[in-house]
This record gives C-alpha cells, structure tokens and sequence, in this order.
C-alpha cells in the first residue's frame, strides 16, 4: 500500500512562512491499496488537492473518518469528486460519542454553513455508519478500530493488506486524566508488529499540565508507544498550528537519538505534506518501508 499526507496539522488551518516546509493543511492521508482502492483517512483542508488528483481517477471513493471535530471535515465542501456526476463516495463515520447518528461531512453543506445543499451534488455519495469494518471488508479494505480517548470520541484505525499494516490514530490522549476509552496497554495490543504507526502528538512537556485532558498526546508518549508495541515506523501527527517548522526539526532530532538510545529498531518521520510511505510485503521476510520525503 501507499501512504500519502495531504494534511498532518491539527486543529486549525496555519499557513505562513513558519510552518510552510511541514505544512498548514488539516488531517487528510491518502491510502492507496496495492489492489489500487482509494482510502481516505479524515477530510480537513488536505482533501483540497487529493481532491484534484483523484479526478483523474475513476472508481469509488472511501473516506474513513476519525470524527468529526472541525479539522477533520472542513476540507470535504472543496473536495472536487463530489460534484463529479455519479461519482460514488461512501463516508464511514461513527456514532461515537455524544454526537448522535450524524455525518458531520454531509450535513456542514447545508446551505447556510456553505452555499450548496448536499442534495444539489451530482455525485453518488452515502453515508454508513454501521458495521464500519464488515463494510469495508465488503469493499476488499481490511480495517479493525478502537475507540480514541479525546472530547466526544471517536476511532482509530488499523489498516492491514498483504501482510503490511498501516495504523492511523490521530487525536488521541493515551494517557488522558478522566474516563479512559481504550487504555494504554490495549494500544500497545492493537498497534503490535505493525509496519507504521500514524500517532497523534500534538504536544511537548512544556503544554502541560494545562492542556492535560485535551484529548491529545505528547510527542514523548507517542514513542515510547512505538517501542511497546515493537512498530516499524513512527509517523509523528497533528502537530500543533503553534509548532513552526524548526521546532518540529528539534522534535526529530530527539526522536532519532530517543530510538538510538532505546536501541528500538524503530525509524521516525514528523509527517509532513507530500510526504509518501510505501510499503511492500517481502514474502515471509517482513515488509519494506520506504518513505519518500521529496514532497516536503
Ligand atoms: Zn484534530
Ligand atoms: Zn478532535
């Protein structure tokens, strides 16, 4: 399969001269099957530019969402597909939380949120909300989840194909203060062997404690998860709009000595966009992880 990041900043758009070599754009990760489906992980201001690629594309469209706080959806209204007539998009959402059966994708273009009315696109796009995973599988797209620790809840997500396996947990607090939704040591099972690790860290020692509770981790628990759970790779997520790009190249350097130190076979990205994960099964022998940065 082949990972690429449209979006990797959390919870604001933050364009500027600070943070353009990472980038501005909100959560959009682009996973394209080795059987050549396309699998959208969250819908923030990323999904603009997929958007124009995937309109050479024909096929159906899957966008996987990990809720439906602003960031992860702002971007759909721009997402071209979805005035393509007859072009099918299936938006798998959730009813975790306190939220109620609601597709926050479809319901922001409402006419007044935005100036169309969902019912005025042309596209084929539906809305499941129910048994997420046996639908997918339905579709050939082999995918298990976990509930996230984070204000109103919400999924995390293990992709597995051919023996590679892409794990995708954005706004996610794993050690978080009040009510525990999945509990560190079931991270640690859920995320075990995989090839890459897609975690958010929004944080550093310095947020805290103010922002204890927020629904995000810290950069440091975030590695110290990759090393529990024996991943690959870690892909360090939904960096914070205040982070500007020399910060995120300090939280680098201290991830590879981290690694080096721990002597955990684990190699480290800060995600940035354009950035692309290939992974390529080697028949028994593991999987080969190559990660292509000349986007960024
Ligand atoms: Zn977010
Ligand atoms: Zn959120």
């Amino acid at each position: 399969m082949k990972i690429t990041f449209y979006g990797v900043r959390g919870s604001i758009p933050s364009p500027g001269p600070d943070t353009c070599r990472y980038g501005g754009n909100t959560p959009c990760v682009h996973v394209e099957t080795a059987s050549g489906q396309d699998l959208i992980l969250d819908a923030g201001t990323g999904i603009r530019k997929l958007g124009k690629r995937l309109m050479e594309k024909d096929g159906m469209i899957n966008v996987l969402l990990s809720h439906g706080h602003w960031d992860h959806i702002q971007g759909y209204p721009f997402f071209m597909p979805i005035y393509q007539p007859d072009r099918q998009i299936r938006v798998y959402t959730s009813a975790a939380g306190d939220h109620g059966q609601i597709c926050s994708l479809i319901d922001q273009i409402d006419g007044a949120s935005f100036p169309l009315k969902a019912t005025e696109l042309p596209s084929r796009s539906e809305c499941v909300m129910d048994n997420v995973e046996t639908e997918l599988a339905r579709h050939n797209i082999h995918v298990t989840r976990r509930p996230i620790n984070h204000p109103g809840g919400g999924y995390g997500y293990r992709i597995e194909e051919d023996n590679t396996s892409c794990i995708y947990i954005t706004d996610n607090e794993l050690e978080p203060p009040g009510e525990v939704a999945t509990t560190y040591d079931q991270w640690v099972e859920f995320c075990h062997g995989a090839d890459v690790l897609i975690h958010d860290a929004q944080y550093v020692e310095d947020d805290m404690p103010h922002k204890h509770g927020w629904g995000h981790s810290l950069v440091s628990q975030a590695r110290q998860l990759a090393v529990d759970a024996e991943v690959g790779c870690l892909v360090i997520f939904h960096h914070d709009p205040d982070r500007s790009d020399n910060e995120i190249d300090l939280i680098q350097q201290q991830n590879e000595r981290f690694f080096s130190q721990a002597g955990a076979p684990v190699t480290s990205h800060c995600a940035a966009e354009g950035m692309e994960i290939e992974l390529t099964p080697q028949g028994g022998k593991g999987t080969v992880i190559e990660v292509d940065r000349s986007g960024h």
